[in-house]
């Protein structure tokens, strides 16, 4: 399969740059179904999971907001391009190895990735493909052979990830700031060619303004997804947040386990910047940041470009609620004609919140309440009460189609925090984990009622209390 760099035409953003050579790597995982669906054998483990026989890779530039403060040049320090391929329907996906060592961007950084992260990455991305989330996928783990040093020395690893573009809203950042306008012109044909082929029509100034409400309308998405299954990403900076509406970078993300709209898991969050309810605040954020870097193409004046996206970008919280109600509608069984069902929602995460109940499991009861399974019925009565039979006398009176809609908005399994460490931990003190095939088994079909019950259970209530997350 032939790889080619779509960002060649781009020289201030595509940097040549060398894959580490690692003498003693060896394979570690290969995701085959996924390297299948784009007709990848295994063959091809050494050049995809190492850069072996790849001539050329490159670095991409970038800037971004890191927790709110602009640094105008990060760009791959660990990371290369190998490629893109392009898949049946004529789709470009980049192919890109994090940990392969240092490039121009480094800054100082040793350009390496530890197995840890590699691991995290790999569960939590599948994860999150299993649970419809759209995502950057892991194609597989290599492990490099030599130590590095962490929080402790610890093996060294290469991820494999196929996203279907690395452009991120820092890469936009990094040509406004330049005032590369070309560029920025060259940039944003891609973004539409490879990711909003359906704006192809529209011209001038209207071609910049559909590309703004378009990536808002995809960041909204995302965000909207990852609170249906309770994801905290954690480090939602403007470079790592991909104009495609895909999830990048999958450094001190968790899970929500008992429901608390400010929980921050990242050691570096100490604000809770990123904390699960802020999330669609921190979107908002960055899409101004987006689209202050596309000011200055606007043939229009500058007033009259700033006046136009500020009336677009002041349609995000419209926009986010109405998309949120109908996620949460879908996490109750509602539907459009149940009359008012804000209030149902609202005192439902309330007392979520205040009892700190579990998010994955309480949904989960409701479902199995609409698909007439007595299970945890006892359950929600203690926890919820009053509210419970409120709810009841709604759903009732469509419990099918309730039933329906909630099985599948609501995953029975998410990766649950210290099942995912657990993994991470085996496989740094013994370089495998009998527990990572089971768990991507039953992540691969999260909807549906698993065998193995224990990934049902819920996870200790102390668990998350002291739980910290870090960047790889
Ligand atoms: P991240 O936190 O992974 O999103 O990375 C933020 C920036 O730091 C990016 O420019 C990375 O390339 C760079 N970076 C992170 N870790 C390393 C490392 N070990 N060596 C070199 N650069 C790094
Ligand atoms: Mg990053
Ligand atoms: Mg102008």
């Amino acid at each position: 399969m032939k790889l080619h760099n779509p960002y060649q035409h781009i020289p201030a953003l595509s940097h040549q740059a060398e894959v580490k050579h690692f003498e003693q790597a060896q394979m570690l995982l290969w995701n085959a179904p996924l390297a299948e669906q784009f007709g990848l054998g295994d063959d091809e483990q050494k050049r995809l999971l190492l850069g072996q026989g790849v001539k050329k890779t490159t670095a991409l530039a970038y800037a971004g907001h890191q927790f709110g403060n602009y640094v105008p040049l990060l760009g791959d320090g660990r990371a290369h391009l190998l490629g893109a391929l392009v898949d049946e329907q004529g789709l470009s996906w980049d192919i890109q190895l994090k940990g392969s060592g240092a490039t121009q961007f480094s800054r100082g950084g040793d350009g390496l990735c530890a197995i840890g992260p590699a691991i995290r990455e790999f569960i939590m991305s599948e994860a999150l493909a299993g649970l419809g989330v759209p995502t950057s996928r892991c194609l597989g783990v290599a492990l490099t052979g030599e130590t590095l040093m962490r929080q402790q020395p610890s093996a060294g690893a290469i991820v494999s990830r196929l996203a279907s573009s690395h452009i991120r809203v820092g890469s936009f950042q990094f040509l406004a700031a330049q005032q590369e306008t070309q560029a920025l012109q060259q940039l944003v044909e891609l973004t539409i060619a490879r990711h909003y082929p359906e704006l192809a029509g529209e011209t001038g100034d209207a071609r910049l303004l559909a590309l703004f409400n378009a990536v808002m309308a995809k960041q909204i998405e995302l965000v909207v997804q990852w609170m249906r299954v309770g994801f905290i990403h954690g480090v939602m900076n403007t470079d790592n947040t991909l104009v495609s509406g895909e999830t990048i970078d999958y450094g001190p993300c968790a899970m929500i386990n008992q429901f608390d709209f400010n929980r921050a898991f990242s050691s570096i969050d100490r604000q809770g910047r990123y904390a699960y309810g802020n999330q669609p605040q921190m979107a908002n954020w960055n899409l101004a940041r987006f689209a202050e870097t596309l000011i200055d193409l606007f043939a229009a004046s500058r007033e009259q470009a700033v006046e136009a996206l500020t009336n677009a970008l002041n349609q995000f919280g419209d926009k986010f609620n109405l998309a949120l109600k109908q996620m949460w509608m879908s996490k109750l069984g509602l539907l459009a004609t149940d009359g008012e069902q804000e209030p149902l929602i609202n005192e439902l995460l309330m007392s979520m919140q205040q009892q700190q109940l579990d998010f994955t499991n309480t949904f989960a009861q409701l479902t199995d309440y609409c698909q007439g399974k007595q299970t945890g019925l006892t359950q929600l009565e203690a926890d919820l009460g009053p509210w419970l039979e409120q709810w009841q006398s709604v759903v009732n009176q469509h419990l099918r189609q309730s039933a329906t809609l909630m099985s599948k908005a609501n995953p029975q399994v998410i990766p649950r925090n210290h099942q995912v460490e657990a993994v991470i931990a085996d496989f740094e003190q013994q370089g495998h984990s009998d527990k990572l095939a089971p768990l991507l088994a039953a992540l691969k079909d999260p909807y549906q009622v698993q065998a193995q019950h224990h990934y049902l259970q819920h996870p200790p209530t102390t668990s998350d209390e002291q739980y910290q997350t870090f960047c790889g």
